[in-house]
């Protein structure tokens, strides 16, 4: 039987119509309007996307939106100016800058600047320590939407094995923890780990976040699994045009996995609505109240 395919597109518009419906009701009962701040520093064309359609949707969530431009000679001190206004801004209460920073900059120090109550992309060392504490923490945006695909799949993980590839402290790592609070038994793999079929292959749950272009196939797959791929790799069509594909071999996976995730329409659409979520996250806890209902 074909997996059902986990459409990301449908989960991540109903997500930020429950956003959206959370930021009317602070607005309505506390005058209050999240706002994100989004930094984007130099001209890299994939990340210019990425933070168009960021502040795109966080308009659209009824959200403020700040962009800021710098270009990719910034002095690193500029940059840390700028993160320490925004730390101070009231109407900013999240704050993400977007990655990979040119080479002349210390990305972990310009992470580690950020307020961690506005750490919206929670790589922040404090936020990252809690979460693997098991506290409740600003959590990275693309590992949180991973487990809301996945518990659209099985309403409990408990029990489960899961597979992660990939120990990235933006992906694979918090994807770690979020799946250990789920009661999963978690395999976290890498680039040294030594036979990746066979171990995959356990897995009633597999995560792809390795960047290389369908590198899990169809016989890796435990029959009936559900697999979320996180890739998004670039490669040459037929037709000369680029086309996205994720980690794993999709038309291979889709005979065996009992759901799984389409590249692009997966995990993408989820990762910028969850960060609206931790914007509306965010706001609430530095205004004192009650968590928001998404
Ligand atoms: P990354 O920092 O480059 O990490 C890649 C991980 O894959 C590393 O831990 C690496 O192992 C592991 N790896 C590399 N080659 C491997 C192999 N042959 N076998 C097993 N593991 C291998 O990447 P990332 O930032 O986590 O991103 C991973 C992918 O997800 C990329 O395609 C990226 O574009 C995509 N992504 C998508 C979203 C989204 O919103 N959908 C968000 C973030 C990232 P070592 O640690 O041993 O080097």
């Amino acid at each position: 039987m074909m997996a059902s395919i986990i459409d990301g597109k449908i989960i991540a518009a109903d997500l930020r119509d429950r956003v959206a419906q959370e930021v009317a009701r602070v607005q309505r009962d506390h005058a209050l309007t999240p706002g994100l701040a989004v930094v984007l520093v130099g001209q890299d064309p994939a990340s210019e996307v990425y933070v168009r359609s960021k502040a795109k949707q966080t308009r659209a969530a009824g959200m403020a939106s700040f962009e800021h431009t710098l270009p990719a000679d910034v002095a690193e001190n500029e940059l840390l100016a700028l993160v320490a206004k925004l730390n101070h801004d009231p109407a900013v209460h999240g704050i993400l800058v977007q990655l990979p920073l040119p080479k002349s900059i210390d990305t972990q120090k310009v992470i580690a600047a950020i307020d961690p109550a506005k750490d919206v992309d929670g790589l922040n060392p404090f936020n990252a320590g809690r979460l693997a504490s098991g506290f409740n923490a600003l959590t990275p945006c693309t590992p949180l939407g991973c487990i809301i695909l996945t518990k659209t799949v099985h309403a409990s993980l408990e029990g489960m094995n899961a597979i992660v590839i990939g120990r990235s402290n933006i992906v694979g790592k918090p994807m770690l923890h979020l799946l250990l609070r789920e009661n999963c038994t978690v395999t976290i793999a890498h680039s040294r780990s030594r036979d990746l079929p066979q171990l995959c292959r356990q897995a009633d749950l597999v995560y792809a976040a390795v960047g290389r272009p369908e590198m899990v196939r169809g016989d890796w797959i435990k029959p009936g699994a559900a697999v979320i791929d996180v890739g998004i790799n670039r490669i040459p069509g037929p037709d000369g045009k680029n086309r996205l594909v994720g980690d794993v071999a999709y038309d291979e996976a889709l005979q065996v996995a009992g759901a799984i995730t389409p590249v692009p329409g997966g995990v993408g659409q989820m990762t910028v609505a969850c960060l609206l979520v931790n914007t509306v996250r965010a706001a609430c806890a530095i205004k004192g109240l009650p968590a928001p209902a998404v």
